[in-house]
């Protein structure tokens, strides 16, 4: 039996095992997709303590080479529920079952859609979710970016090196992610802001070719012309599968105390799948340590 199942190796789940195996502990992660979570995406973190730079791969690839070189087992499948049986977890997936003593839920969260008509056809002929992914095909074109959070102002950042305009469309007059990254985009000249508006309707019959967009405060409508529409209003966790198991709040984060304990004993949860106010790299990692170091500490 592992010691610690982790589910999920982004931020939260790789500092969790770290901490993990650090304090002596048996250490299995799930993946459902690629290590690293979000952050892969971002292309500059400028805001983790003790680092002016990094790109979020090269973080990610980091915690990922400290966590295997301490001896963790990284396993590519989708953990579909965690059954508990008192001192024994069971973890299930599609086509294995495993046993620890303590799990960490880490789970981190997906990309939340505006919920437009067409949104979802579209991904791949014009809308995208990821700037960094996707940014180098919209080269010379016109973007339009949705969202007022720190993603949105990185993508548009981003995006103004290869565009030729970038509309950054936000719903309120005041962005929600950091004043830095707003001065720094006030200064670009191919970067417009569209206050107080939001992405109503994606236009183009095969193709995105523009978005109509709808002032908040007067309820006039615009065409705005583009290429591309890149949506980052945020995030939504995914844990249904846990929702025996722990509990959820109404957004459908896990509720646990200071230290990352969930209802159930031995089942601990860290980083953005949880609730909370703050969800910066940081907070991430700082959850980890404490979910794998509560949980090593109750494994007798
Ligand atoms: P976020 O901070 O939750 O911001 C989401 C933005 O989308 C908000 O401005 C919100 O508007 C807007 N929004 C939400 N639902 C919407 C809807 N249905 N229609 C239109 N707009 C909508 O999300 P995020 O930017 O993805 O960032 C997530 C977390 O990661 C944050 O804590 C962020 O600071 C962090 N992050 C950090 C870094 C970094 O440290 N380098 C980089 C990226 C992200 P309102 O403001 O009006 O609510």
């Amino acid at each position: 039996m592992t010691d610690i199942i982790i589910v999920g190796a982004g931020t939260a789940g790789m500092s969790a095992a770290i901490y993990g195996l650090r304090a002596g502990k048996s250490v299995l992660v799930f993946e459902a997709a690629a290590y690293g979570g979000q952050i892969i995406n971002t292309p500059d973190i400028e805001n983790y303590p003790g680092i002016a730079h990094v790109s979020g791969f090269d973080f990610a690839t980091g915690l990922y080479n400290q966590m295997m070189d301490l001896g963790a087992e990284l396993k590519f499948e989708r953990v579909t529920s965690v059954e508990d049986a008192g001192d024994k977890k069971i973890v299930r997936t599609a086509s294995n079952e495993y046993e620890a003593k303590a799990v960490i839920l880490a789970t981190g969260a997906k990309n939340r859609p505006l919920g437009l008509e067409r949104e979802q056809e579209m991904i791949g002929s014009g809308v995208s979710y990821c700037a960094t992914c996707d940014g180098m095909f919209f080269r010379r074109k016109d973007v339009v970016v949705n969202g007022g959070g720190n993603t949105a102002l990185e993508d548009a950042a981003f995006l103004a090196n290869y565009c030729n305009k970038v509309y950054l469309v936000h719903r309120r007059d005041a962005f929600r992610g950091d004043a830095a990254a707003v001065k720094e985009l006030e200064s670009k000249e191919n970067v417009e802001f569209v206050l107080n508006a939001t992405v109503t309707k994606i236009l183009g019959e095969k193709k995105v070719e523009g978005v109509e967009v709808t002032d908040k405060l007067t309820g006039e409508t615009r065409v705005i012309e583009a290429q591309g529409l890149f949506v980052a209003i945020g995030q939504m966790p995914e844990n249904q599968a846990f929702a025996d198991l722990v509990d959820l709040d109404a957004g459908g984060y896990i509720a646990a105390g200071e230290d990352c304990l969930t209802r159930t004993s031995g089942i601990y949860t860290a980083g953005d799948c949880r609730t909370k106010t703050v969800r910066q790299l940081t907070t991430a990692a700082a959850d980890g340590a404490v979910a794998a170091l509560a949980a090593a500490a109750g494994i007798k």
